[in-house]
């Protein structure tokens, strides 16, 4: 069997009259990210995992900025895409391991509504999608309450 692992991270600036989704789904919250896209930094950092898994780059070079087919969008379907481009080359993820940084809202209760998020967009065992949260204790940009974090880890296998 052929393993890989690929690791990814992101952050977004947290700005008022955003909404605020992570993982896919939409979290109450007084504040949401500043980003081209709908923001979602957990799945762009899961994104980055899986290509860095199989070497096909960053989410930068599938979905550039500069692009306007790209503004405003759905992270969701993001996700969906690269599930593709790693399928097509024979490619299934086994695990995916997170963790969301931020100081503001509590994560805890939205954790399990994240990870069935997840784990049907990467079609991943809902058992083996973690996702944890943690605060920065007040420091920095995101201990501040100004900005949020990701970090994904993922097992990729095939071919
Ligand atoms: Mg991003």
């Amino acid at each position: 069997m052929n393993l890989r692992i690929g690791q990814g991270y992101d952050i977004h600036r947290l700005v008022r009259d955003r909404k605020f989704i992570l993982g896919g789904v939409e979290i109450p919250s007084a504040l949401g990210c500043d980003a081209h896209s709908d923001g979602d930094v957990l799945i762009h950092a899961i994104i980055d995992a899986l290509l860095g898994a199989v070497s096909l780059g960053d989410i930068g070079s599938h979905f550039p900025p500069s692009d306007s087919r790209w503004k405003d969008a759905d992270s969701s379907g993001l996700l969906r895409h690269v599930m593709g481009l790693l399928r097509d080359r024979g490619w299934e993820p086994v695990n995916l391991d997170t963790t969301v940084i931020l100081e503001t809202p509590r994560l805890r209760p939205h954790i399990d509504d994240i990870r069935l998020s997840l784990s049907r967009m990467t079609g991943i065992p809902f058992d083996a999608v973690s996702v944890k949260a943690k605060t920065k204790e007040k420091q920095d940009a995101v201990g501040e309450g100004r900005a949020v974090e990701a970090l994904a880890a993922v097992l990729v296998t095939g071919n």
